[in-house]
């Protein structure tokens, strides 16, 4: 049977809004033109993030029930360091209440001015985190890796020529960490290779730099390798997570993505002393380290999730539904990233809107239009999230500029990405009207989550 299918059923319905067009202008207008700024009842099919938003399924709602909330030792934080250990083989599992938590605790003792952190592509938290220590972040990706018309596989990769460069640049001493995220979601959702996180391992070791998986979506990761590398195919996922853990010192996790739940993240690493620290600003931060700012109970669904993420089912449901919306697009010549990635579809701003300029924000219009047509939400990815200055104040464009539409785990059905490429392709078949836009308020950091935009 080729047919995609959800390997689940519903037992339980949540509406959704449907709006008419001219409702939704005004929701925008009110909204500041930015999509985190709408109001959730105003939204169709909400693919803003895959974060956080994921169907829990009935055994995850059963284990909430049986969350000990103990404030010390509880079962459920046993349960889910079992988990995470099973996975990730790492001594400390210190869990936080979601990744951008785990990444502040991190940076907080290992950045600090002068001090440089590389990864294949910073997410936009880990980025707001280094900077936030006033240490640098550095983005490494293969050339391959930001141009969005060429399809291959692993565009995930770090550039390890790259990275000896920065290294020798730097000195070793001010490099505390290096990352790899996978997959490389602001990079497009692409995974990265096992020989990559191998070779920048062993890269690393030759200079005593320790490595860091960011592991949002290792399972999403761990089914493209078994798909697409050679020597793997025969492998669980189970066994290729574990080896991919293998090469790392250490890891944070936003659980709201491949954790299958709403809310939770956590560190792991080995190193005793720095893990003492980290538990200490831990305490007068999160809370203890048996819950890290989360309820007992959501450690439950987490360790239940963390089995759930692995099966293959899932698994395969999950990567052909995100490419089942892409071939839909591509089909109607909509240009997007390819291949498509694991957990989103990010519109080629720069090809579908060619006549507004990077400086005025092609991505957010795009984004502005299709919440328009169809109540969609998706976001920018591109000059308004990473775009700079320089000293005349001129735009400094990022390598990309795209449109996020993440899909929610286990959330939409297939006729719901229908709707959703259907709401896109008029989108585009229309987009010579897409006008340029300008900030007229942003913050100093993370300016897209709170700026305010204007038609020019
Ligand atoms: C979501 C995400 C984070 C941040 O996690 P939050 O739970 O949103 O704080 C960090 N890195 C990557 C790659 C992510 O996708």
């Amino acid at each position: 049977m080729k047919t995609l299918i959800e390997p689940f059923k519903i037992k339980s319905i949540e509406h959704i809004p449907i709006t008419s067009y001219s409702q939704r202008e005004k929701f925008l207008e009110n909204a500041f033109n930015n999509t985190f700024y709408l109001h959730s009842e105003h939204v169709t099919i909400d693919m803003l993030t895959d974060s956080g938003t994921t169907a829990m399924s009935s055994r995850q709602w059963a284990a909430l029930m049986d969350g000990d909330e103990s404030y010390a030792g509880s079962k459920s934080y046993f349960k889910f360091e079992d988990a995470v250990r099973n996975i990730t083989g790492f001594k400390h599992i210190i869990p936080t209440h979601q990744g951008r938590a785990a990444e502040r605790i991190v940076f907080s003792i290992l950045g600090g001015k002068g001090r440089v952190i590389p990864n294949n592509t910073h997410f936009d938290t880990t980025r707001g985190n280094i900077e936030f220590s006033q240490a640098e972040a550095v983005d490494l990706p293969t050339s391959i890796g930001t141009r969005p018309d060429v399809a291959a596989d692993f565009k995930g990769n770090m550039d390890l020529d790259a990275l000896k460069a920065l290294i020798e640049k730097t000195g070793k001493a001010n490099i505390p960490i290096c990352m790899i995220t996978v997959t490389n979601n602001s990079g497009g959702g692409q995974p990265v290779s096992m020989e990559n996180i191998s070779q920048t391992k062993e890269l690393l070791n030759s200079y005593g730099i320790p490595l860091y998986l960011d592991c949002c979506r290792f399972a999403e990761n761990s089914y493209f390798i078994k798909q697409k590398e050679k020597g793997y195919e025969n492998k669980s996922i189970l066994e290729i997570a574990r080896e991919m853990f293998s090469y790392a010192d250490g890891a944070t996790m936003s659980a709201k993505k491949d954790g299958l739940s709403n809310t939770g993240g956590f560190i792991a690493l080995n190193d005793d002393k720095l893990a003492e620290k980290m538990k200490t600003v831990l305490i007068v931060t999160e809370g203890f380290v048996t819950y890290g700012g989360l309820a007992r109970r959501d450690l439950e669904a987490l360790a239940e999730g963390f089995r759930e993420v692995m099966d293959e089912n899932y698994l395969k449901y999950r990567i052909e539904q995100v490419k089942y919306f892409g071939d839909l697009l591509l089909a109607a010549g909509v240009p997007l990233l390819v291949p498509t990635g694991g957990h989103a579809i990010y519109l080629d701003a720069k090809r579908f809107a060619p006549h507004i300029e990077p400086e005025f924000f092609p991505g957010q219009a795009i984004a502005c239009e299709v919440y328009k047509t169809g109540g969609i939400r998706s976001v920018e990815i591109g000059s308004v999230m990473f775009g700079k200055k320089d000293e005349n104040g001129k735009h400094i464009a990022p390598p990309m500029e795209l449109v996020r539409f993440a899909v929610p785990r286990r959330v939409y059905t297939k006729s719901h990405i229908d709707y959703t490429a259907e709401a896109i392709i008029e989108v585009f078949n229309n987009r010579t009207q897409l006008r340029k836009m300008k900030i007229a308020w942003e913050a100093p950091l993370l300016r897209h989550f709170t700026a305010k935009f204007e038609y020019v």
